[in-house]
């Protein structure tokens, strides 16, 4: 007896739902540019009155993630205090984004100043921000993602 075992179901439109990636929506906003103040300009003219900022490139904004906040160690204005140079910590923007709600950071009380050190760093452990996401700082943050 010879038995043809074969069956070869058809499958047609099997695909349905494929390569659906449910990407997280991250918002971003536009927030005036802590640096140059919206002027696009370098704020201290340092190469040039008219050079551009090299923070927002010239735009006058920069997309931020939200929520964020104020960056606490140049108080928002993007610039490193008692300096010409951009903010270290909020990279000249102004502001820092957080993951959600965020207390103050227990280490420089919300000031994003370390209070260690001698020649005003800003704080290690909220970078500067102020406020630390729940929890636990951004270091141990970082030390976590690594999934
Ligand atoms: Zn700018
Ligand atoms: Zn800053
Ligand atoms: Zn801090």
């Amino acid at each position: 007896m010879t038995t043809t075992a074969r069956k070869v179901a058809p499958r047609r439109g099997a695909r349905k739902g494929a390569g659906t990636s449910e990407a997280v929506a991250v918002e971003t906003i536009a927030v005036t540019c802590g640096f140059c103040e919206g002027k696009g300009r370098d704020r201290f003219g340092i190469m040039s009155a008219l050079s551009t900022c090299c923070v927002c490139g010239g735009l006058g904004t920069v997309s931020v993630k939200t929520p964020y906040v104020r960056c606490a160690f140049c108080q928002g204005a993007g610039v490193y205090p008692s300096s010409r140079q951009t903010c270290t910590a909020c990279g000249g923007v102004g502001v820092h984004p957080v993951e959600g709600p965020s207390p103050q950071c227990p280490h420089c009380l919300g000031t994003g100043v370390d209070p260690h050190s001698e020649t005003g760093f800003y704080c290690l452990v909220c970078h500067g921000a102020g406020v630390v996401p729940e929890g636990g700082s951004r270091l141990s943050m970082d030390a976590e993602s690594g999934k």
